[in-house]
């Protein structure tokens, strides 16, 4: 067997088999370990490079502020200097924990557009058309309002509405009615466009990550084993055929046989990591760090794709924010007390309340553009709140062109790999933002939130032209964590998972997570990876006989 690195001084101590070996027990992780050992007759592992999810903050929703720089149950990675954000580094935290980022996410449960489906179709995926992936979204689904033709009652994942009642995210609701975006109660249903509430993956106030929805009924399964704090360091290959996983445990080296497949589901970061570590991956790459090369696959750590968020904050007239809340002992205590007696209050604040869906241009057929409405203010996200009354909306755009990569450092598995997004690299990217900017000031200029607004704190009043908007753009722009797109579905030579998700040129081997998407769809990325896995989990059976 081939390990794909030459000098491997770490020599596994054990070897168990099994039919499934999963690698990550995030978003997608989950679905799989759950479907695939649920009829009990094939052995399934999954193996988390992080801790059981035990951190309290996890299962509150507001404490996903709390989890954005907590290193105990997140990987903390930063992206090489971004030429379009002048030259910053931007922090990208994921999930390491059971869960993954599902576990440390900002909860909101938005799928995006029927086209971003139908464009993966007409690309040449084959059962990727929105008419096809419907069913998986429906089948995963706990909707809390109800089954309809858009929704599904009494699958694992829990979907609910906000937990409760907030002036100012309601006035942002009629601010943008008034500034001609029309009222829409479900961004899931017919159509995304308009404004309007978004709902979260809670259940009852608290956190539905995949790990509680499908991993913990699944847990007492005699034939589902799950390892944390096991960090998969390569796959072993005989010719090009997936067989092992080689995982570092508590400072041994184990391996895992996997008789039917391997499935890597260790995020858009850490699967075409995985892969080049393991000699799949540009051979030039892989050479230059004294990796064998079992398949010279170029695409693997490609086309990275993210979504930027810019945020423009207010001053607010009133104290109705978050902020005051947290500035205040006695109505912290008071958050606290009515959290802990109704799961609800501002502890279930996700990451946006309200937002909108819309098009900067009319010429463009679906929107282009995504707005977060919070009711808090703060210089960084995961830092401090302002110590005055403060509210922000964000504008994220849902289609950007630039592309970015993945590419390991070293043949060490504990190394960061060197992420570039090269975020704001086309002239489309560039004018969608100004835009968009331009059209949220507009809303929160709207009668229905004069009431609330003293002034804007940033950008400010003194940035008024394109370029100033722009330049406002690369100083604060940063992420909204949703990277995909490196080891991208898809039949071109840059491709890196066939339409069954198996990497072209292997056996035994699947990609199933973010990473597979053939592009980064319009809206928050958790609901579509946990349909996709979904999906994956009926391939995987069906293959299996
Ligand atoms: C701060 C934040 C806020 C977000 N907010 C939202 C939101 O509000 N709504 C939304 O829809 N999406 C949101 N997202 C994005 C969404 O959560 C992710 O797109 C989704 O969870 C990705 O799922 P995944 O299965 O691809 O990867 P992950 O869920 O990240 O899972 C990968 C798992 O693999 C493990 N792993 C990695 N490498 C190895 C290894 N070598 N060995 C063993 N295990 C390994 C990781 O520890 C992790 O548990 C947010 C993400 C973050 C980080």
């Amino acid at each position: 067997m081939t390990s794909g690195t030459r000098a491997s001084a770490d020599q596994p101590s054990d070897s168990a088999e099994f039919d499934y070996v999963i690698v990550g027990a995030g978003s997608a992780g989950c679905v799989l370990a759950n479907r695939l050992s649920a009829d009990g007759k094939r052995t399934v592992l999954l193996l988390e490079a992080g801790p059981k999810d035990t951190n309290i903050w996890i299962h509150v929703p507001l404490g996903y502020g709390k989890l954005f720089k907590e290193k105990s149950v997140n990987w903390m990675y930063q992206t090489e200097p971004e030429p379009g954000l002048d030259g910053r580094q931007v922090f990208q935290p994921r999930g390491k924990v059971l869960g993954g980022s599902s576990s440390i996410n900002g909860l909101l449960y938005v799928r995006g557009q029927h086209e971003d489906y139908d464009r993966w179709r007409q690309r040449g995926n084959v059962g990727w058309g929105y008419d096809d992936v419907l069913p998986y979204f429906k089948k995963a689904e706990n909707q809390t309002r109800g089954a309809d033709p858009y929704h599904g009652t009494g699958g694992p994942l829990t979907v609910s509405d906000w937990r409760h009642d907030d002036p100012l995210s309601e006035a942002f609701v009629k601010a943008a009615v008034e500034a001609g975006i029309p009222f829409n109660k479900d961004f899931n249903g017919a159509t995304q466009e308009g404004v309007g509430f978004f709902q979260t993956t809670t259940r009852r106030g608290r956190r539905a990550s995949s790990a509680f929805s499908y991993l913990r009924p699944a847990r007492s399964r005699g034939n589902l084993r799950v390892e944390t704090d096991a960090l998969a360091q390569r796959l072993i290959f005989e010719g090009r055929r997936a067989r092992a996983v080689d995982y570092r445990q508590n400072g041994v080296v184990r391996r895992a046989r996997a008789r039917r497949e391997i499935l890597v589901s260790s995020g858009a970061y850490n699967s075409p990591q995985l892969l080049q570590l393991s000699g799949v991956g540009p051979a030039e790459l892989l050479q230059r760090h004294g990796i064998d090369v079992v398949l010279d696959a170029p695409g693997v750590g490609n086309d990275l794709q993210d979504h930027l968020q810019v945020r423009v904050m207010m001053r607010c007239a009133q104290r109705v924010t978050l902020n005051d809340v947290v500035n205040s002992p006695f109505r912290s205590v008071m958050a606290g007390l009515q959290y802990a007696a109704l799961r609800k209050g501002p502890l279930t604040i996700a990451a946006g309340t309200s937002g909108a869906f819309f098009k900067t241009s009319p010429r463009l057929a679906t929107p282009d553009i995504q707005i977060h409405f919070i009711p808090f203010s703060t210089d960084k996200m995961g830092e401090k709140l302002h110590p005055f009354p403060g509210f922000s909306a964000s504008v994220c755009q849902l289609r950007p062109e630039s592309r970015g990569s993945l590419r390991i450092r070293s043949a060490d598995p504990a190394a960061p790999p060197e992420i570039r997004i090269n975020y704001l690299a086309t002239e489309t990217d560039r004018s969608a933002n100004i835009d968009a900017i331009r059209m949220l000031r507009k809303i929160l200029a709207a009668p229905a939130l004069k009431p609330y607004v003293v002034d804007e704190v940033e950008p400010g009043a003194n940035v008024v032209s394109d370029d100033e908007i722009l330049a406002f753009c690369r100083q604060r722009g940063s992420t909204v964590y949703h990277p995909t797109s490196t080891c991208r579905m898809g039949s071109d030579p840059l491709a890196v998972v066939d339409a069954r998700l198996r990497v072209r040129g292997i056996d035994g081997l699947r990609v199933v997570d973010a990473s597979v998407m053939p592009d980064l769809m319009s809206g928050n990325t958790n609901a579509p990876v946990i349909m996709i896995a979904e999906k994956a989990s009926d391939m995987i059976l069906q293959d299996a006989g």
